[in-house]
């Protein structure tokens, strides 16, 4: 043991003299700083800011390397630079999807819809390439920034997003929250016999009953990649109080994260509300007096509005969802777009018999805001402008289409502010700079690595 120690070492200083210092810097070899950055230059036939629902046409957007170098009528294109032309199509930024599982798969067969039997019969290992598929397919939708809230194995989604950050894959930006934090049983109701016998409430849930426990939970998931921490605060009757909230909110604040929480109550709201949480999920029992509230205290809402389609879901359902999403816009409540796509079935096929993918599936939750009524323009910001500010990626320079920010664009035919179906015909996607999509089609070829090209260190 001692010598592989030694050899480890050894080989450790190796590799290091054999690096420079600004190799060392970025983290390991290929970082992206390294040498003269690439440039492209998108031609916009109409760029829209959806923040305030305005349009600028014919506007070229110069990309150097990762991120957005210039923008306007008037932009010099440099000589040697690629030139995309996307001038009889909409231009907007990247969609964000503020409450989903990449990880988490559960079918009617064999397991009847129970995600409990899913998690003893699919490994994390099988899980976390099921999550790379998937983040594959919501970026070929216009999904640049994912926030992945657990239920992801034991830390599949911080692996997503390290794998996707070092560049061994192309997916979009995701927001882990490790494993989900919740008292005594988590969603589960789990036997004596499994709960004492085979801890099966783990790693699904990373239970925390007292307040040193919430403290080393918090850590232990930031430890391990989490940049957002996932709470069930009511899933028991024996939730969280005001002041265990305050205190999670405090010690993620340690590490830069923010606190989501699922929401299952009219009581469990409530004290989210009073702790001052940075986003409700679910949230199906909040009332009109809460939703004015968590307008005033400026909290997001990922409702996770699941719509009613022949694959899915029911009338009831759906209407009750879009009634308390209508509520919640009617008071000002920063609405996100949210879907806790989870699940798949034989069903999920469109009208011509083809299958559905994940991003389909995932821009389909459009039916229920149409339901609620909810004007194009105010959709198109919930799926980007709220989006980014509930999954606290402005600190990063990530979101809008703006000068120094990370180049996450989108083209769509048609106009979204007028037609928020045009979100569903995305012909070009580009995350960090990289084309991911372009004519309409997904092109990967030179988006796959043999290595972290992106540097080793990149979390
Ligand atoms: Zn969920």
């Amino acid at each position: 043991m001692f010598k592989r120690i030694v050899l480890t070492a050894a080989l450790a200083v190796v590799a290091v003299a054999g690096m420079s210092a600004e190799l060392l810097a970025q983290g390991g070899r290929g970082g992206a700083a390294a040498g003269p950055q690439k440039l492209t230059a998108i031609r916009a036939g109409r760029l829209v800011d959806p923040d305030n629902g305005s349009t600028a046409t014919n506007q070229i957007i110069l990309v150097e390397g990762e991120r957005i170098r210039e923008i306007g009528p008037n932009v010099t294109i440099p000589p040697g630079t690629e030139v995309i032309d996307l001038s009889r199509l909409t231009v907007v930024p990247g969609f964000v999807d503020t409450h989903t599982h990449l990880a988490m798969t559960y079918k009617e067969v064999p397991e009847n819809n129970i995600y409990y039997y899913t998690y003893v019969a699919d490994s994390t290992a099988l899980r976390a390439i099921q999550a790379a598929s998937n983040a594959m397919q919501v970026l070929g939708s216009g999904f640049t920034v994912i926030c992945d809230v657990g239920n992801n194995g034991n830390y599949a989604d911080t692996a997503l997003r390290q794998s996707i950050e070092q560049g061994w894959i192309p997916g979009p930006t995701i927001i882990p929250s490790g494993l989900i934090i919740s008292t005594t049983g988590g969603q589960f109701s789990p036997t004596p016999e499994m709960y004492k016998g085979h801890n099966i409430v783990y790693p699904e849930y990373l239970e925390a009953n007292s307040r040193d426990e919430i403290v080393k939970a918090v850590r232990e998931n930031l430890l391990f990649g989490a940049k957002v921490i996932k709470i069930c605060l009511d899933c028991k009757s024996w939730g969280y109080s005001v002041d265990d909230i305050k205190l999670f909110i405090s010690e993620a604040a340690k590490g830069g994260a923010k606190v989501n929480a699922h929401v299952q109550t009219r009581d469990g709201a409530q004290r989210a509300i009073d702790a001052g949480l940075h986003i409700i999920s679910h949230g199906q029992q909040l009332t009109p007096e809460q939703h004015a509230q968590m307008a005033q205290k400026t909290i997001y809402l990922a409702s996770t509005d699941t719509p009613f389609t022949p694959y899915h879901g029911s009338a009831q359902g759906q209407k009750h969802a879009a009634d308390q999403l209508r509520s919640a816009w009617e008071k000002g409540v920063p609405v996100t777009f949210s879907t806790d796509m989870d699940y798949w079935s034989e069903q999920f096929k469109n009208d011509k018999g083809e299958w559905m993918n994940r991003g389909d599936l995932t821009i389909n939750f459009l039916l229920t805001w149409k339901a609620a009524g909810i004007p194009a323009k105010d959709t198109l910001k919930a799926l980007t402008i709220n989006g980014y500010k509930a999954a606290d990626v402005y600190k990063d320079q990530r979101g809008p289409i703006k000068v120094g920010n990370f180049a996450d664009i989108v083209a769509v035919e048609g106009d979204p502010l007028v037609d928020i179906d045009a979100v569903r015909r995305v012909q070009f996607v580009m995350k960090n700079g990289e084309v991911f999509k372009r004519d309409g089609v997904i092109t990967v070829d030179k988006l796959l690595h043999p290595g972290p090209v992106k540097a080793f260190r990149r979390r």
